[in-house]
């Protein structure tokens, strides 16, 4: 009898560090979910909006229309009349109208508000045009063959 006792409490310690085990190896799975959800959400935390970064891009790329900006632009620039209607996006090849919304880089090229925003929303930091960065190197360049362009 004491014999068969001792085997069930052999039995039960086994049990138990069995359980134990396979208890950590669930508690283990378990936090490394739940990490790695929490990183994620962290990282998409830290993504800004659309918005947020369009606003980024105000600073230095103002919204104006063609018109506006031309008549700011025309005697700093020493443009004549003839150029006014030749300005090209060269996001989408199109001419821009006078009364087209446009942003201005600080390499004065000239690109529709939309074309302009959807290249700086797909991580554009540089004008489409000159290459040249729109920020003071807080943004270090994602592509560096660009620089030996
Ligand atoms: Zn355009
Ligand atoms: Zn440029």
């Amino acid at each position: 009898m004491a014999e068969h006792n001792l085997k069930a409490s052999h039995m039960a310690i086994v049990l138990g560090i069995g359980l134990g085990v396979v208890l950590l190896i669930v508690i283990s799975l378990l936090l490394t979910i739940v990490v790695n959800r929490r990183d994620r959400q962290a990282l998409l935390r830290s993504r800004k909006t659309p918005d947020e970064r369009l606003r980024k891009l105000d600073d230095v790329a103002p919204t104006r229309t063609l018109e506006v900006w031309f008549t700011s632009t025309k005697g700093k620039m020493n443009l004549s009349d003839a150029v006014d209607s030749q300005f090209v996006c060269v996001v989408c090849l199109e001419q821009v109208n006078r009364t087209e919304e446009i942003r201005e880089l600080r390499c004065l090229h000239v690109f529709h508000r939309e074309c302009l925003e959807k290249w700086f929303l797909g991580d554009h930091f540089n004008c489409p045009l000159c290459h040249r960065a729109y920020f003071e190197a807080d943004i270090p360049p994602r592509h560096d063959h660009i620089w030996m362009v």
